[in-house]
């Protein structure tokens, strides 16, 4: 690993540890709660178990978006470690609802071709 690569996963690090869950807002529950109901199922194969909420945006780079419902997505928890976060919770995808959206779509088909 260059030197370059160490520091800046140190300072990812360092931005993950900024990530104190006692600044989440107290109506944080009640959001998802309501976000859940709407949107009963993961949106990348559409199980509706093990749902987790995911924040697009994630709440260390914008807190005001937390309790925005555009910036929030249903994922089962498989799915929102792999494509929320690309399997590591310090990281997050910045284009899960595309990858989401192509990930469906490549379901779909294999789904399709199958019935055919
Ligand atoms: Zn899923
Ligand atoms: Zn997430």
């Amino acid at each position: 690993m260059s030197r370059c690569c160490g520091i800046a996963l140190a300072l990812a690090f360092a931005s993950a540890a900024l990530l104190p869950s006692e600044t989440r807002s107290p109506h944080w529950p009640a959001v998802r709660a309501e976000y859940l109901r709407g949107h009963p199922r993961c949106d990348v194969c559409g199980k509706n178990q093990d749902l987790n909420v995911h924040h697009v945006i994630p709440f260390h780079k914008d807190a005001a978006l937390e309790l925005d419902q555009s910036n929030l997505i249903t994922l089962c928890r498989h799915d929102h470690f792999l494509v929320g976060h690309g399997r590591s919770w310090r990281a997050w995808n910045p284009k899960v609802r595309q990858d989401e959206a192509t990930i469906r779509a490549i379901l779909d088909r294999i789904r399709r071709e199958r019935e055919e």
